[in-house]
Order: C-alpha cells, then structure tokens, then sequence
C-alpha cells in the first residue's frame, strides 16, 4: 500500500510515522508514505496556498490550485490505478473499524490535509473521492486526523501485526468491545485476577472472554451489539 499526504505541515508527521507500528510497517516495506509540502505546488511567488474568501467572512480559504496541482503530480509519477483522494474534514464520514478496514484494501491513497478555514470547495467537487471526519469536533488542521486514520489503516495491513489473531479478537469485531486484560502480577495491592484466566482451560477461558465482552459491550456500548446477545 501506498499512502501520499499533502499538507503544509509535512514536518508534524516525522514523530509519528518514525515510531512504533508505522515505523516497523515501512521498514518492511508493507506501506510506503511519502509527504508532500503543499507550498511546493503553488504558483505564487510568495508560496502561499490560501486567500480570502469571496463573500467575506472570516478567516482564510485553501486556493485550489496547489491542490489540484499535488494530486495530478502524484498521480502521474506513481501511476496507481486503483487509488483514492481523501479530504480530512469534520464534514466527512465518520471513520469507523469498518472504513478502516475497507481504505486499508486500497492500493493507493492521497491524503489532502485542509487548513485555515478549510478548502475551496471545487476540491471537494472534482478531485475528492471520499471525506472523512474523525469525530464531531473541529480541529485546527487536517494533519492529526490523518496521522489518526494511516495509524487505524496501517494496523490492519495484512504482516504489519505480529500476531494476527490480535486484530480478531479487538474492540468491534464482532460487534464487541474487547474483554479485560491481566497480566502479572496476579495479585497487586490485594486486587487478584479473575481466576478463570490462572486456570489453564483454555475453552473456560474463551467462554469467560466472550461472555465479559457482551457484558461489557450491553454496559458500554450497547448501540454495537447485535441481536442474538441483547
Ligand atoms: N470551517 C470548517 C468547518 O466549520 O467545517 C473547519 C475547518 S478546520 C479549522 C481546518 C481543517 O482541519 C479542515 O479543513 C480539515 O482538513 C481539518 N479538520 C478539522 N477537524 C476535523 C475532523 N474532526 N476530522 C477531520 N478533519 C478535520
């Protein structure tokens, strides 16, 4: 997979995709992520890539053509057929296990990060495919909420986990949230752990698991549960 993001903060990222799941996943060459300064693809004598917007009002718009320019420069040099344009906004779909599971699919994605006020909307119109939004909050830039959606994709690339079966047993799938997790010691300060899990049966096991993830989920989250454990 192959992941392309445009900001005009590409500086945000090193911290983020140098650590860690990401770190590991480009080192074995499951995603290549290459970012790309906004600033680069403009016109302007003075870099600028925002203007005031027509109408008045506040603050101050992202100009289409750097946009327009970054995504056909990208698309041309890698030649990916099958790839997405992704504009990070609060306006977008609300990304989920299950979009993250379907982009993770993609063989390319290029990720427009807006700032400011947000984007001319002739970017949304013509070049988009899809929005996505992280949650109903607006936050300053586009660039936190993509780190946030390569990480959730990322993870789900066939290889990047070591053990895979830790993706089966996580929160949401299913329509689960996950059991609770103990580990050493079995007694700390007097709280012990569950004695199921000390136990060494591992069928009792499974069913405690299962059953303290419904419990839990109906507790929790009751909107995710399907009908057969309501
Ligand atoms: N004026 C816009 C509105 O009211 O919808 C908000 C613009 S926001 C200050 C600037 C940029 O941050 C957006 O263009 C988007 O790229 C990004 N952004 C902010 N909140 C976001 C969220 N919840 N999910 C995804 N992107 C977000």
């Amino acid at each position: 997979m192959r992941i392309d993001i445009i900001t005009i903060f590409p500086k945000m990222f090193e911290p983020v995709l140098g650590e860690s799941m990401i770190k590991r996943a480009r080192a074995k060459g499951k995603v290549k992520i290459q970012l790309y300064d906004l600033r680069d693809y403009t016109s302007n004598k003075h870099r600028k890539v925002d203007d005031r917007p027509f109408g008045g009002g506040s603050g101050m718009v992202m100009t289409p053509e750097p946009v327009f320019n970054a995504v056909e420069s990208i698309r041309s040099s890698s030649r990916i057929r099958k790839s997405k344009v992704i504009l990070l906004s609060p306006q977008g779909k609300k990304l989920d296990q299950k979009a993250a599971k379907r982009l993770s699919k993609y063989k390319q994605l290029i990720l427009i990060c807006g700032h400011y006020e947000g984007v001319d909307d002739r970017i949304r119109q013509r070049l988009v495919d899809e929005e996505i939004s992280i949650g109903d909050y607006v936050l300053t830039g586009g660039e936190l909420p993509a780190m946030v959606l390569v990480d959730s994709l990322v993870r789900l690339i066939p290889g990047v986990l070591g053990d895979k079966n830790s993706l089966n047993f996580e929160s949401f799938e299913g329509n689960l949230l996950e059991y609770a997790h103990y580990t050493r010691p079995s007694d700390f300060r007097g709280i012990r752990v569950p004695a199921i899990l000390l136990s060494g049966d591992h069928k009792k096991i499974e069913a405690w698991r299962k059953k303290e993830a419904i419990r839990k989920t109906r507790r929790r989250r009751p909107d995710l549960l399907c009908a057969k454990y309501k």
